[in-house]
């Protein structure tokens, strides 16, 4: 007979099964009906000025000071004109979420529906993430979503080379201040700013790279997910190495990651 840990371990592993069945499949996993009806307001927090592209992530978590330096940035990055993909944006898109997290996805650009919101990741792309986030037993506000670049590029293209190279500074001021544990690279333009190398998103996916000292996980961009829903399964076991880096379970509660 099994012993109430045994027992335990069994629930938990059968239900990290079922949550990859169910977001392999669009289902809403358990996790997402239990955490959705209370998903809470997008909290924003942004900062200010560029530091060396490879910078890891610099200062302990003082109480406020992420905070207030990431509303610094925000402003800046809101009158910012340092390349050209300013001429054509509503508004700068620049990040969402705790500023303390310890987990933080990277995508490469504003998309429309980000640029007329001015938040990050909220189009079908965006509420592609918001379950995956759920999946992990988390909510988007526990998590810092942000972009390499923060203007959105015309006709969605990528953003070009010298684009991101002038928006850099501030991704690395973002992930400085919120020094998270772990970082998700949600697309190949993202792994590739954070971890060099012109690797192919295939290539890259499945195991940890590095910017700085913090691990990066590329992974395919939910955009892309959406038009070719066969690699979800590939995505669910990429963000399993993420839950298992942080000590995440999805029967725990929702905290901070
Ligand atoms: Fe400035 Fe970045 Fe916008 Fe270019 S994309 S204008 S560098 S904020």
């Amino acid at each position: 007979m099994m012993n109430r840990s045994e027992i335990a371990r069994y629930a938990r592993a059968l239900r990290e099964r079922l949550e990859g069945h169910r977001l392999a499949g669009w289902e809403p996993p358990l996790a997402a009906e239990r955490i959705a009806p209370d998903l809470p307001a997008h909290t924003d927090h942004v900062q200010a000025s560029p530091v060396t592209s490879s910078a890891p992530a610099e200062t302990p978590r003082e109480s406020g000071s992420s905070e207030k330096t990431l509303e610094l940035l925000r402003g800046e990055v809101a009158g910012c004109s340092r390349c050209r993909l300013h001429e054509g944006r509503a508004q700068a898109v620049f990040g969402v979420g705790d500023p303390n997290a310890r987990l933080m996805f990277v995508g490469e650009g504003p998309g429309s529906e980000e640029d007329r919101q001015g938040e990050p990741f909220v189009g079908p792309a965006g509420q592609l993430l918001d379950k995956i986030i759920v999946a992990m037993g988390l909510r988007r506000a526990d998590v810092y979503i942000a972009n390499v670049v923060k203007c959105r590029p015309p006709n969605n293209r990528n953003p070009r080379s010298d684009e991101m190279e002038a928006c850099r500074g501030y991704l690395d001021q973002q992930i400085g201040r919120v020094a998270p544990e772990v970082i998700v690279a949600l697309g190949t333009v993202a792994a590739r700013a954070l971890v060099g190398g012109e690797l192919s998103m295939g290539k890259m996916r499945g195991r940890f790279h590095h910017y700085g000292e913090v691990p990066v996980m590329p992974t395919y961009h939910p955009a892309y997910l959406l038009r070719t829903p066969s690699e979800k399964r590939k995505v669910w076991e990429d963000i399993q190495q993420v839950m298992a880096r942080l000590e995440l379970g999805p029967d725990e509660s929702p905290r901070s990651a």
